[in-house]
C-alpha cells in the first residue's frame, strides 16, 4: 500500500521538543533532574487551578461549554477588549493553525522571523502557504526588514513578541513605523506567549494596540492579532489553553473552523481560576525576574555573553559548540536548550527556575566549561 501525501505536507520539518524528564529518567537513571528546557513556570501550576480542575472532575462526562464563555468574559473585563474579538484554543499552538487555516491558501505568502517559534513554518506550510522567513538583525527581530519582504501576495506576518528564543521585546517606535509601513490588510500576528514577563516599559503589548483600535470602529479595524497563553506565566502547559485577541469580524471566521469542544471542560475550569490567582501570577513574576538577574550576572561572572531578556529565559553564547555543553549538563540531570536546531550551534536557552534549579544550572555549566564555581 502506497500512502500519498501531499507535497506541502512532505515538506514540513516535526516539531522538536523539548527533553521530557521521563526520557531522561529512563536514559540516564536519573530523577532527580531539572528541566529548564521548555519555559514552563518554576513553581508548578497555580494551587487554586488544581482545585479547579479537582472539582470540575465530577463533570467529565459532560461536553464542555464549546466556546468558554465564562473564560471568554472574565479575559474580555480584565483585558479591555469586547468579547467577541476573543478566540479560545487548546493552547495559543491552536490559535496559530485556526488562523492559518481561515487566512491562508496556497500562493500566498507569510513572513516570520527566523529562527522563530518552529509552528509558524509547521502550520503554514500545511494549509499550502509559503514561508517567506526574514533573518534576526543582531539578535533581534527585523521589523524593517520584514516589512521590505512584503509583496502583493502577503497575507500575514509573525512577530514573536517577547522573542523566542534570544527575549528582546519590540519596541512601541519601531512597531508603528512598521504597522506604516505595511499594507493595512496584511495580518500582523504578535505571539505574546512571554509578555506578562516583560519589565520594558518601552517594549510593545499588542493588547494596547487592539485596545484602542477595537473600541474606535471594530468594523474597519485593522487585522492585528495579539497571542496569549496560560502555559507559561499561569503554568499550565499540560492543560492547553491559550487565546487569540483580534477584530471580532476576523475572530467570527475562527469560529468557524473551530472544532466545537477545542478546550476541555478541565482546560476552562484551571484557566478560569489562574486568571483570578492574583497571588501566584506575582509570586511567580518575582521568581522569574530574580532567576534571570540571578543567572545574567552569573552569565556575566563567567565572562558568557547573553542577550537581554523580556521573557522567562536567557539566550547565552557558549565558547563550545551548544550541542556538546547540552550533553555535558544532561549528564548531570540540567535540561537546557541547544539552539543548533534554530540555526545558533553556539547557544544555549535556559529558563529561569527556582532558585536552587537556577544554582544546580550555574555549577554543572561551570564543571562544564572549567570555570570557577560561584561563591
Ligand atoms: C510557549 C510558546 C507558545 C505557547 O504555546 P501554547 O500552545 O499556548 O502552549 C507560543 N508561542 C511561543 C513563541 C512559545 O514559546
Amino acid at each position: 500500500m502506497s500512502l500519498k501525501a501531499p507535497a506541502h505536507i512532505l515538506n514540513i520539518a516535526p516539531y522538536v521538543p523539548g527533553k521530557p524528564l521521563e526520557e531522561l529518567a529512563r536514559e540516564y537513571g536519573i530523577r532527580d533532574a531539572v528541566k529548564l528546557a521548555s519555559n514552563e513556570n518554576p513553581l508548578g501550576p497555580s494551587p487554586a487551578a488544581m482545585a479547579a480542575v479537582q472539582a470540575a472532575m465530577a463533570n467529565l462526562h459532560r461536553y464542555p461549554e464549546g466556546s468558554a464563555p465564562e473564560l471568554t468574559a472574565r479575559l474580555a473585563d480584565r483585558l479591555g477588549v469586547p468579547p467577541a474579538s476573543i478566540v479560545i484554543g487548546a493552547g495559543s499552538d491552536e490559535v496559530i493553525g485556526m488562523l492559518t487555516r481561515v487566512f491562508l491558501g496556497p500562493g500566498d505568502e507569510v513572513i516570520l522571523p527566523r529562527p522563530a517559534f518552529l509552528m509558524y513554518e509547521i502550520m503554514t506550510r500545511c494549509d499550502g502557504a509559503t514561508p517567506v522567513p526574514v533573518p534576526l538583525t543582531a539578535m533581534a527581530i527585523d521589523l524593517a526588514a520584514m516589512a521590505r519582504r512584503v509583496t502583493p501576495r502577503t497575507r500575514m506576518i509573525f512577530l514573536t513578541n517577547p522573542n523566542n528564543p534570544t527575549g528582546g521585546i519590540l519596541k512601541q517606535r519601531d512597531f508603528e513605523a512598521f504597522l506604516e509601513a505595511v499594507p493595512p490588510d496584511v495580518i500582523v500576528v504578535l505571539d505574546e506567549a512571554y509578555i506578562e514577563f516583560a519589565r520594558d516599559p518601552e517594549g510593545v503589548r499588542g493588547i494596547d494596540y487592539l485596545r484602542e483600535r477595537l473600541s474606535d470602529d471594530s468594523d474597519d479595524a485593522r487585522p492585528i492579532v495579539t497571542l496569549r497563553t496560560f502555559s507559561k506565566a499561569y503554568g499550565l502547559a499540560g492543560i492547553r489553553v491559550g487565546y487569540g485577541v483580534m477584530p471580532p469580524r476576523m475572530a467570527g471566521l475562527l469560529h468557524r473552523v473551530r472544532q466545537p469542544f477545542n478546550v476541555s471542560s478541565l482546560g476552562q475550569a484551571a484557566a478560569l481560576a489562574a486568571l483570578d490567582d492574583d497571588r501566584f501570577l506575582q509570586d511567580t513574576l518575582r521568581t522569574v525576574h530574580e532567576g534571570i538577574d540571578y543567572l545574567s550576572a552569573q552569565m556575566d561572572r563567567m565572562g558568557l555573553s547573553h542577550h537581554p531578556t523580556e521573557a522567562n529565559f536567557i539566550f547565552i553564547r557558549m565558547p563550545r559548540s551548544a550541542d556538546s555543553v547540552f550533553q555535558d549538563l544532561l549528564r548531570e540531570g540540567v535540561i537546557i536548550r541547544s539552539m543548533t536546531a534554530y540555526g545558533f550551534p553556539d547557544h544555549i536557552r535556559v529558563t529561569a527556575g527556582t532558585p536552587a534549579e537556577n544554582e544546580r544550572f550555574v555549577g554543572a555549566l561551570a564543571r562544564a566549561l572549567g570555570k570557577e564555581q560561584p561563591a
